[in-house]
């Protein structure tokens, strides 16, 4: 079934208010399976409101409107609607009193045009509100609804939550379930190739979204029920571990660092880094994690070349010859950084993070990571022209902790020199 949102308020258009209320039905829409075809807004205005109502009405089977059902002149979704839907509204007494009663709790005074709010559709339903003087509406007209719901978010929600979501569930046959694949060290287009006909299908559907620096697979299923859709997802899921394998690192929400952190503590291993152009920002990314304790030794952060020298024992001859952003230092600090931990693995980044520093060997966005164990050093290369510093520095430590992970877990590891110690 398709729906459609419209947001009435001509605040929204004017860019004063976010249009929030769009984001939490259509996220709830899509959940109970229905296909968003349209969000729309539109000003407080009668024409444009009504013109805009009757095209939904012709191609959406629901309508979900949020906004001006107040008592102000401006508010004007529920008498235009309900013409559009042949329903004559008229005076409820006994949504009068409801209306009374709540300024009357509140200890405020109503005024006269309130009673606006107390005009109900003859035909159509009356959706309660319990947070506010302004009750929902429903019409129905040919197997199809219009739902109306009050602007206010705390209003809007719980209606939402308890008046609509069982009307929905009732039209509605079919349930969606998501799986969200998150997978590092493929780029959106490469894995695009790799995966082109598990892209085509339409249900399950699968579409890529690329993140800075990682990119994240959404696997939506439709079927009569939870079980289904479920199945149906696994299927395609298993598809995508077939051909993507172990860049596919976690599921769901759970981010790299938690996934490492996890596995570290899985395999009672620990880690320790000596970072240079990410100023601690892997360290901090780890001990973000609820239980990192476990596995995380020390972090250095190596700024200085004295610093990187005596902390962690990289040799001077080193950062003379090479510089300290160098395969060599990065291998060093790596080292160094497993001899003071005492740690079972340990990582080294050095590099230019920008905007300047560069020289005509060594741009901007040159990053070395390294990570170390007690038998190997591994050393990547990493080059990201026009990144902002910030990204440079996400996307150095993003690397790290794949490298990490792959190590804990005795995966393959390309796209690095290997050196046996
Ligand atoms: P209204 O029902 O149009 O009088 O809106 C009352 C209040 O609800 C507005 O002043 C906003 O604070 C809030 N509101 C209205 N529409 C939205 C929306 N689409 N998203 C979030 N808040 C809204
Ligand atoms: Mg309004």
């Amino acid at each position: 079934m398709n729906a459609e949102i419209i947001a009435v308020g001509t605040e929204l258009l004017l860019g004063d208010i976010l249009n929030t209320n769009a984001q939490y039905l259509s996220q709830k829409l899509a959940q109970l399976g229905f296909t968003v075809h349209f969000q729309s807004v539109v000003g407080d205005n009668p024409q444009r409101l009504a013109q805009l109502a009757q095209q939904a009405k012709e191609r959406s089977e629901v309508v979900i409107y949020s906004g001006g059902l107040g008592p102000t002149a401006d508010d004007l979704t529920k008498e235009t609607v309900a013409q559009i839907y042949g329903d004559p509204l008229q005076f409820d007494v006994a949504q009068f009193e409801k209306i009374q009663d709540f300024f009357h709790a509140c200890g405020k005074p109503m005024s006269e045009n309130n009673r606006k709010q107390a005009m109900v559709p003859l035909y159509g339903e009356t959706l309660e509100n319990n947070n506010g003087t302004a009750p929902g509406m429903l019409f129905r007209q040919d197997g199809r609804v219009a739902i109306l719901l009050p602007g206010p978010p705390k209003e809007l929600i719980p209606m939402f939550e308890g008046e609509v979501l069982p009307i929905l569930q009732k039209m509605q046959k079919n349930v969606l379930v998501s799986r969200v694949l998150r997978v590092y060290g493929i780029g959106e287009s490469v894995l695009e190739e790799m995966v082109a006909p598990l892209l085509e299908g339409q249900n399950p559907t699968a579409a890529l979204y690329a993140k800075t620096a990682e990119v994240v697979v959404r696997i939506t299923a439709k079927a009569e029920t939870t079980e289904q859709a479920a199945e149906m997802c696994d299927k395609t899921a298993k598809e995508f571990y077939r051909i993507v394998g172990d860049c596919i690192y976690a599921e769901g929400e759970q981010l790299l660092e938690e996934t490492v952190v996890k596995l570290l503590a899985e395999k009672n291993l620990q880690l320790s880094t000596a970072e240079s152009c990410t100023g601690g920002l892997l360290s901090q990314r780890i001990t973000s994690i609820a239980g990192s304790s476990k596995v995380f030794e020390c972090g250095v952060c190596s700024y200085a070349n004295t610093v990187k020298e005596k902390l962690l024992g990289v040799p001077a001859d080193v950062l003379e010859q090479f510089g300290a952003v160098s395969p060599q230092t990065a291998k060093a600090m790596a080292q160094g950084s497993l001899r003071l931990s005492g740690a079972d693995i340990a990582v080294g980044i050095t590099g230019i993070a920008g905007p300047d520093g560069e020289t005509p060997e060594k741009p901007v966005g040159l990053v070395y990571i390294a990570a170390a164990n007690k038998e190997k050093v591994w050393v990547h290369r990493m080059v990201m022209a026009n990144r902002t510093r910030e990204v440079v520095r996400f996307a150095a430590s993003q690397k790290a902790l794949d490298l990490v992970r792959r190590i804990a877990m005795e995966f393959e590891i390309k796209d690095c020199d290997c050196f046996e110690k």
